[in-house]
């Protein structure tokens, strides 16, 4: 079993091979679409391991600021993103359940599900009547 402790208030780890693929189990039992929560995951996976990106290299680092200081990342016992972390943040897109993908990658070619990185969604998502709150 993972060993898990509280530092500084945030949930840590051990971030391991094992605790990813178990988290990405309990995340994928929660999925109302598992087939579509999967083929989205794969697809972002493939697509960062080709190198692509939807933000520029500043706007990756702006995103995992982001998820460094969000409750939902996974972190290691340090406390500090890594390869392996990933966002368990109830995705209301999908009923609530955890996303589960890994931070490295989403924060390149995904977005946020809660839209905790609105000063850069906010300029994706084309606004329907071109006014946007700020
Ligand atoms: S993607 Fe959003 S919800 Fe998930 S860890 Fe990052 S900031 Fe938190």
């Amino acid at each position: 079993m993972f060993s898990e402790e509280q530092t500084a208030g945030r949930k840590v780890e051990p971030v391991t091979r094992q605790s990813v693929a178990k988290r990405m189990y309990e995340a994928a039992k929660q999925q109302p679409n598992l087939i579509g929560w999967f083929k989205d995951g794969v697809t972002g996976l493939i697509k960062c391991a080709l190198g692509k990106q939807d933000y520029t290299d500043v706007e990756i680092q702006q995103n995992r600021d982001v998820c460094r200081g969000c409750e939902h990342s996974t972190k290691n016992e340090k406390g500090d993103l890594t390869n392996k972390s990933q966002c368990m943040a109830p995705d209301p897109e999908k009923g609530g359940a955890p996303c589960g993908c890994i931070i490295m990658c989403k924060t390149q070619v995904g977005k946020c599900p809660l839209n905790k990185w609105t000063h850069l969604t906010i300029n994706r998502d084309k606004p329907e009547n071109n006014e946007v709150e700020i």
